[in-house]
């Protein structure tokens, strides 16, 4: 069987859009000449909007990990009191973080599986009688498939506390409208190989003005990730401090131009549309989701596939159909996968992958599958047509 290529459904990394190989391949130019700073600038500017940021956006060469550390090592003293809202492997990233650091971390434990409500993080801050220096959260849990209510959670955090609060959008920044003022946000960080559709390596972080006065004053050790450099270097010359990613930088001044040309609302409403496809269709499958519908993510969505023959479902996908589905981490690991549908990501991709799981279920003596799933899926495609 010819697969001339995978078909990659996982949350990261993520299929990277032939425009975006092209403007990525071009002849090297030196980050010291004129052109280097255009580009920075122009880039910076235009993710802007993407992030809801009032002001440019960082980028640092890393993985999405980097910009976690550096959201920590930018703000957090050891010794410092903060909050990490655990709701899954990557809330317990940023915990682990901070504790590396000397923090005394307090974790606010969710099921997985659940969001954070606000309620429940009201009464988490009033229990305690410490000073929180920032408060952590998680936009899109990527191990669960669930959205944390960033909005209420930022509410709560400012009326509770003076703690910044930080949020982790690896998994969702290009594919949601953040808004960082109306969300309370101080800190928000991204990664280029999630829905921002690029391949990995480069990290995001938008601040605002009282972010950048907590890191203008923070004392921990740092040097590569110290945003004080960035920002100077950035406000100075629209350079970076050390050797940018320039190759990944071009290939991020045509996601903004693809992401500007679909426009920002329908880029959300796309990944909507994708959502309620999956969990529509997932069920008729007899396979259980994890999360309810309203904390899902638009991004990536987690199936339950802890009994029988659906515990071979991922390797079926792969080895017969080149599908590529993720499985699950922690925890969560043996009793869910997840598909990631974000970035570059349309119906068809939708259809292609519960094609799939159709046959692949089939074929392991599940019942009658053939179109069952895809015949939901474009129900709620078809629907969403004739709005
Ligand atoms: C992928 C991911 C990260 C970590 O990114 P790496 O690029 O693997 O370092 C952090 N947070 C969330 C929510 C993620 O999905």
């Amino acid at each position: 069987m010819l697969f001339d290529e995978r078909f990659l459904f996982t949350p990261g990394p993520t299929p990277v859009p032939e425009r975006v190989k092209v403007a990525m391949n071009q002849p090297m130019i030196g980050h010291r000449g004129e052109e280097f700073p255009r580009l920075l600038e122009e880039v910076s500017r235009r993710l802007m909007p993407v992030f809801g940021s009032k002001s440019p956006v960082m980028l640092i060469s890393g993985s999405g990990t980097a910009a976690l550390e550096t959201a920590v090592v930018n703000v957090v003293e050891e010794g410092d009191h903060v909050a990490v809202i655990v709701t899954g492997a990557f809330g317990e990233r940023f915990a682990a973080i901070c504790e590396a650091f000397g923090a005394n971390v307090h974790r606010l434990e969710i099921e997985w599986g659940k969001t954070c409500s606000a309620e429940e993080l009201t009464l988490f801050l009033k229990k305690t009688d410490k000073v929180f220096k920032a408060v952590f959260a998680t936009y899109c849990e990527t191990s669960t498939g669930v959205f944390n209510p960033i909005k209420e959670l930022g509410e709560a955090v400012k009326q509770h506390t003076d703690a910044l609060f930080i949020v982790d959008g690896v998994s969702c920044i290009g594919a949601v409208r953040p808004d960082m003022a109306e969300q309370n946000i101080d800190i928000l960080v991204a990664g280029s190989q999630k829905a921002l559709m690029l391949p990995p390596g480069l990290a995001f972080i938008a601040t605002n003005d009282r972010a950048k006065a907590a890191i203008q004053k923070c004392r921990t050790k740092r040097f590569y990730l110290d945003l004080n450099r960035y920002h100077a270097s950035f406000e100075k010359e629209a350079q970076t401090p050390f050797t940018p990613a320039v190759s990944l930088i071009y290939g991020a001044l045509e996601v903004c131009n693809m992401l500007e040309e679909e426009g920002l609302d329908q880029v959300a409403e796309r990944h909507l549309l994708l959502k309620e496809m999956v969990r529509k269709s997932v069920p008729a499958l007899q396979l259980p989701l994890l999360t309810s519908d309203e904390n899902a993510s638009s991004t990536v969505t987690a199936i339950v596939t802890d009994t029988g023959p659906a515990k071979q479902l991922k390797k079926i996908l792969a080895e017969q159909f080149g599908i590529v589905v993720a499985g699950g981490q922690k925890k969560l690991k043996g009793e869910i996968f997840r598909i990631g549908h974000m970035g570059y990501c349309t119906p068809y991709d939708v259809l292609k992958v519960l094609t799939g799981m159709e046959m692949a279920l089939q074929q392991i003596g599940e019942g009658k599958k053939l179109g069952v799933a895809t015949a939901k899926a474009q129900e709620v495609w078809l629907r969403q047509l004739a709005k």
